[in-house]
């Protein structure tokens, strides 16, 4: 069949061949590199059956052919010219159109090791068969209409999940919850555009104008949706990339210790001599189901040792791009000079991020949560808790103690629960991925101007533009407006196979 998306990709001889051929038949190895119990061949395609059958032979000589769809037969992958038995398998040869690609697929499931799956590939593709390029079995699903394009992302960002709830998020989006709500956007916005046109299309005839409070109201809930699905955006995100947290502080308040007792595990090296952090370490860590992010910095401090200096300016790249600041002093001790110099890089370092980042970026930097650690708990405090506020107001103040484990968890809480922000329920957090996000800003933009255009009574000539852009912006999440060079650039992230 040959399905295309709405605008055909470019062709020319520097181009690589176009991932958008719909009648030969690919093939791929479906199971990750490397050795396992079993690996599996995938073959989709309209010649899947013809291959399928030229290197599969059932154990029982009696079994009819064709074999039954969607259910797994035992035998052998055999080199039909040389007689060669390659493997042992079981294969399934299952009909369009309830299969993965809504093509004829047969997937062979061999012994997962690299050899066995390479030659297996290798007699399907000398029987006709194209190796398939990451994504493609996807880009099939969805260009056969199986799922539109946000479903088709969100297989790839359940396969890379990291935590519990990037994973919940993922399937919410693979089942079509996020598709329903761009969707109900369009269906709004595209029936103001109806009304406009059909006034434009037909003046004279029996068509009425449109009243302009149901086009107002039309565009307002369309934008509501719109803006519903923007509001939860930054968890969207946090929750399936995880929270960065930077850890900052001066040298040997115990960041690094910091860092291990949250991750439980020893990973930077802990030494008592101030500055040999000399590089950011970042970490993960899962913790209440959220992906933690953690980069120890080397400190902000300034100085002349040229090695440290890199390691400074890294802090502070990290310190910037982060969600949640862990600001760290060493509570037996004084707070000193170098620990107020720190929160004043800090506090510039945010000043800079605002003023850099003006109104309209994502917000992370705006109300940046920082959590002050006051660590050392084990030993006698000295700082108070009006000295730690007083180096950072508004900061919220922990005890912890990198020795024994106190506060680290209630730490790690903490962090999940404030980067998540206690205001946006989980449940409206459809939106994660950069694209979706970008996508929906432009359709918030264009519908503020159609609704602006519209009040100002301009002709609803110039509404309709507006709205034809919301849509288009709206489509290319589902991929209604997909262009080939975006469909190119969603599949290029996917996985050989799927
Ligand atoms: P960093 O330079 O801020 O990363 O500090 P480190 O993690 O390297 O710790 C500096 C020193 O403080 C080391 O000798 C640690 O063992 C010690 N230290 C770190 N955290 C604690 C703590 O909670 N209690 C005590 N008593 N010592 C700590």
């Amino acid at each position: 069949m040959s399905t295309s998306p709405s605008s055909s990709p470019a062709t020319s001889d520097d181009t690589p061949p176009s991932s958008f051929e719909m009648d030969d038949t690919i093939a791929a190895i479906a199971t990750p590199p490397g050795v396992g119990g079993v690996g599996i061949v995938r073959i989709s395609g309209p010649q899947a059956f013809k291959i399928g059958a030229e290197i599969f032979r059932p154990a029982r000589s009696s079994t009819a052919l064709p074999l039954p769809s969607h259910l797994l037969t035992h035998g052998m992958v055999a080199n039909p010219d040389s007689g060669e038995m390659v493997d042992e398998v079981l294969a399934a040869f299952m009909r369009a159109p309830h299969t993965y690609t809504r093509e004829d697929v047969v997937e062979i499931d061999a012994h997962g090791g690299p050899l066995v799956l390479r030659h297996i590939l290798e007699l399907a593709l000398a029987h006709g068969a194209r190796a398939a390029r990451p994504g493609e079995m996807t880009l099939r699903a969805f260009l056969n209409g199986r799922i539109d394009l946000a479903q088709a992302e969100a297989v790839m960002a359940l396969i890379v999940a990291e935590s519990e709830a990037g994973r919940r998020l993922a399937m919410r989006q693979l089942q079509g919850e996020l598709s329903a709500r761009v969707r109900a956007a369009r269906a709004r916005a595209l029936d103001a555009l109806a009304r406009i046109e059909a006034s434009i299309d037909f003046p004279e005839e029996e068509v009425p104008p449109p009243d302009p409070a149901e086009l107002a109201a039309l565009i307002a809930a369309s934008t509501d949706v719109v803006s519903g699905l923007l509001a939860g955006a930054d968890q969207g995100r946090i929750l399936r990339e995880g929270v960065r947290v930077a850890i900052v502080g001066r040298p040997n308040v115990g960041k690094s210790s910091l860092l291990n007792a949250l991750l439980g595990v020893e990973r930077a090296i802990v030494t008592a001599i101030p500055g040999t952090t000399r590089d950011t370490v970042e970490e993960r860590a899962s913790i209440a189901g959220v992906a933690l992010h953690l980069v120890d910095t080397a400190g902000l401090t300034p100085t002349d040792d040229p090695i440290e200096r890199i390691g400074v300016e890294r802090s502070r790249a990290a310190a910037a791009s982060a969600d949640l600041l862990l600001f760290v002093v060493d509570g037996s001790v004084p707070l000193s000079e170098l620990d107020m110099r720190a929160a004043g890089e800090l506090a510039a370092l945010d000043a800079d991020a605002l003023i850099a980042d003006g109104a309209a970026t994502d917000g992370r930097h705006e109300q940046r949560p920082v959590l002050l650690a006051v660590n050392k708990a084990d030993l006698a405090r000295v700082v108070s808790d009006a000295d730690a506020s007083a180096l950072w107001p508004g900061a919220r103040i922990v005890p912890t103690s990198a020795v024994t484990d106190g506060g680290t968890r209630e730490l790690a809480e903490r962090i999940a629960a404030l980067a998540l922000g206690g205001d946006v329920r989980a449940g409206d957090a459809l939106v994660a991925s950069a694209r979706h996000r970008d996508a929906l800003r432009r359709a918030q933009e264009h519908l503020r101007a159609a609704a602006e255009t519209l009040a100002a009574q301009t002709p609803l000539d110039f509404v309709s533009i507006d709205l034809r852009a919301a849509l288009e912006s709206l489509g290319e999440i589902t991929g209604e407006t997909a262009t080939a060079d975006l469909l190119d650039r969603v599949f290029a992230e996917f996985c050989i196979g799927k």
